[in-house]
């Protein structure tokens, strides 16, 4: 294994902890940690050309830059497909230019999530633990339940008591013994660290877990590589906690820094109007994350404090990106758009970073020099279908009668 510890990325901190402990966060200052790697070490042992022949189309081909051992055998993470959208990139006025969308609602949970679970239930399972506790809006708490059933691993999950019915039915299929709090994702996620202080059950937690982002990061690896090691100019990405944009950063910059791609994109941060603390922090000096409401139909990425939110504001600014947001209505829209446009299908989450892509279009954000942009779609539409049905409306009904049908139709031919 090439990870060699648990470090503190806040400037003037460093603090460490080591590996072999079960450690969550900087035992110095309490902010997240992040894993190092001996990176002179796979740069020397790991060559892009020994990725050509391995037929592995998983997460699990990118092993050297993973922090742990072993790996999920059976279900097929990761390696989704990257969907060229010429159309879409038209409706934006993108012509000529080149629009892939990254389709992570084909995960076997259908959702980005299973990414991040994946490293952190084999690194539980490495620690010697066989119950895992999580806090989410939905995705991360389903896909920990999906990849722990075919673990074998048990599961005690926090989630919103109003997340959408199909999460819920996907984390009791599976076998979560779930706690539906009468409270914010917020509040189930303190209540989360409260029974690991408690209890000691291995914590899954967004931006409190430091192997989250080490699973996340996988998808910069197969943008790059499904893209012949060309990296893209742009990359755009929903944000709530900001671990799966601190991710995506994390994967490119380890790309960069073991020589596998030359230079690094620039990062589009989108959230929801009322869920965009890291946006906030974007446009201050300091860039401090302070809460707001987390209001949104976008349960995934309704948040009020994002835990990960320091390393989503570093994130954008290393990668000299930029941040936008969006209104519910703009991404309940995104949702047929992208549908109709592309042929994928996204839950509200999973076409926010559309629906920002189209408001940086409409403000003239985007640099034309950025000539291959792409997006991330997190979660498959079927997760949330309440919402899909609040843009599309219902069916028309009709009696099961051909008189019905001339009425339609023959006035329309
Ligand atoms: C979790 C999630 C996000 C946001 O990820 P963060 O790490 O919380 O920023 C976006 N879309 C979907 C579908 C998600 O499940
Ligand atoms: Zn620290």
């Amino acid at each position: 294994m090439n990870a060699t510890a648990l470090v503190c990325p806040r400037p003037g901190c460093g603090g460490r902890a080591s590996l072999e402990e079960t450690v969550y966060v900087c035992p110095s200052c309490g902010g997240n940690l992040q894993v190092d790697y001996d990176y002179d070490a796979i740069r020397a042992g790991w060559k892009r050309d020994s990725l050509r022949d391995d037929r592995d189309l998983t997460i699990w081909r990118y092993a050297p830059l993973y922090p742990v051992r072993a790996r999920i055998e059976g279900l097929p993470i990761g390696w989704t497909p990257l969907v060229p959208a010429p159309r879409l990139a038209a409706a934006l006025g993108l012509e000529g230019r080149e629009l892939l969308l990254k389709d992570d609602g084909r995960n076997p949970s259908a959702s980005f999530k299973d990414r991040a679970s994946a490293i952190a239930l084999v690194r539980a399972r490495e620690q010697g633990h066989d119950l895992v506790t999580g806090a989410s809006t939905g995705n991360a708490a389903s896909s920990t339940a999906v990849l722990a059933a075919a673990m074998g691993i048990r599961t005690r999950i926090f989630i919103p008591k109003a997340a959408p019915r199909a999460k819920v039915a996907q984390l009791l299929a599976f076998g979560a013994e779930l706690l539906a709090v009468d409270g914010t994702y917020d509040q189930a996620f303190d209540l989360c660290l409260a029974a690991t202080a408690r209890y000691g059950w291995y914590n899954r937690n967004t931006g409190y877990n430091p192997f989250t982002r080490e699973g996340k990061k996988s998808v910069s690896f197969e943008i790059c590589e499904q893209l012949d090691w060309q990296a893209p100019d742009l990359v755009v990405v929903p944000v709530g906690d900001g671990n799966i944009i601190s991710g995506v950063w994390k994967g490119l910059t380890d790309l960069h820094r073991i020589g596998f791609i030359e230079r690094l994109p620039r990062l589009l941060a989108v959230q929801a109007e009322h869920s965009d603390a890291v946006v906030r922090a974007l446009e201050r000096e300091d860039g401090a994350i302070e809460a707001v409401s987390g209001d949104t139909v976008a349960d995934s990425i309704s948040v009020s404090l994002p835990r990960d939110g320091e390393a989503a504001v570093r994130a954008v600014r290393e990668s000299r990106g930029l941040g936008v947001r969006v209104a519910d209505h703009e991404i309940l829209a995104a949702i047929p758009e992208v549908a109709r446009g592309a042929g994928v299908f996204g839950e509200p989450a999973g076409v926010t970073a559309y629906a920002g892509l189209k408001k940086a279009a409409t403000d003239g954000l985007l640099d034309p020099g950025w000539r291959r942009i792409v997006l991330l779609v997190t979660g498959n539409g079927l997760k949330d279908v309440a919402s899909v049905i609040k843009v599309t409306g219902e069916p028309r009904v009709i009696p099961p009668d051909p008189a019905a049908l001339e009425e339609i139709f023959d006035s329309q031919s």
